[in-house]
C-alpha cells in the first residue's frame, strides 16, 4: 500500500461535496476531524487515504483522488466508524456510496480486481441472498484469471478446502430471498 500524497495547494469547491451528501444522505460538512473513525477502523494499515482525510478530501472537493483511491475499495463496510462518529455520520455508508459512484462515473479502482470480488459478492448475495463462497471463489476467480487461473486454483487449493469441509458444493438459499431481491430491485431503480 503507497499513501496517497494529497495536493498541497487546493483551492477548495462544493460541488463534489454536494453530490456525495446527496446520494449517501450523510452531512459530510459536520465532521470535525476529531479521527475516532479512523482509530477504530480495523484496515487502515492496507488503505492509501485515511478515514477521516478522506472524509475531508470529499470536503475539499478531491473527486479524483477519493474516487480512485483503494481506501474505498479496502473498506469492509464493518461500521466500527460509524458506530464512533460523535457527528453521526454514516462513514460506511459514505464508503458504499463513493465505490457506486466510483464504477458508474468509470473512474478505474487501483487495483483491477477489487471491483470484480465486490460484484461477485454481490451477485451472489442477489441470486440466494445469502453468498456461498464455492460459487464466489468460482466466479470471482474465472473472471480474475480466465478459464486457465481457475483450473490451476481448483487443482491447488479449492480440492483441498472441499476435501476438509470449508467450502459447500450445494448452495444455501435464504428463506426471505423475494425479499433480498426487492431490495436490489429498489436499490438499481433509485440508482
Ligand atoms: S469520526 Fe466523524 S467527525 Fe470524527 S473525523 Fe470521522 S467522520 Fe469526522
Ligand atoms: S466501515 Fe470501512 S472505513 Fe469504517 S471502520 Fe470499517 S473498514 Fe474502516
Amino acid at each position: 500500500m503507497t499513501v496517497t500524497e494529497l495536493p498541497t495547494d487546493i483551492i477548495p469547491h462544493s460541488s463534489f461535496r454536494a453530490e456525495v451528501e446527496e446520494k449517501s444522505g450523510q452531512k459530510i460538512s459536520a465532521c470535525f476531524q476529531c479521527e475516532k473513525c479512523t482509530n477504530g477502523c480495523p484496515v487502515t494499515f492496507a488503505m492509501d487515504i485515511a478515514p477521516h482525510r478522506l472524509i475531508r478530501s470529499v470536503h475539499l472537493g478531491l473527486k479524483e483522488e477519493v474516487l480512485k483511491s483503494d481506501t474505498i475499495w479496502v473498506c469492509a463496510s464493518c461500521e466500527a466508524c460509524t458506530t464512533r462518529c460523535p457527528n453521526g455520520i454514516d462513514i460506511a455508508h459514505i464508503m458504499d456510496t463513493l465505490r457506486q459512484m466510483s464504477q458508474r462515473q468509470g473512474f478505474p479502482a487501483s487495483r483491477k480486481n477489487v471491483p470484480l470480488l465486490h460484484r461477485a459478492f454481490l451477485t451472489s448475495v442477489k441470486r440466494r441472498g445469502r453468498v456461498n463462497e464455492t460459487g464466489l471463489a468460482v466466479s470471482y476467480t474465472l473472471k480474475s484469471a480466465g478459464l486457465g487461473g481457475l483450473l490451476k486454483q481448483g487443482m491447488n487449493q479449492g480440492l483441498g478446502m472441499l476435501r476438509r469441509g470449508k467450502l459447500r458444493l450445494l448452495p444455501d438459499r435464504v428463506r426471505a430471498g423475494d425479499q433480498i431481491s426487492d431490495i436490489f430491485k429498489n436499490t438499481e431503480k433509485k440508482g
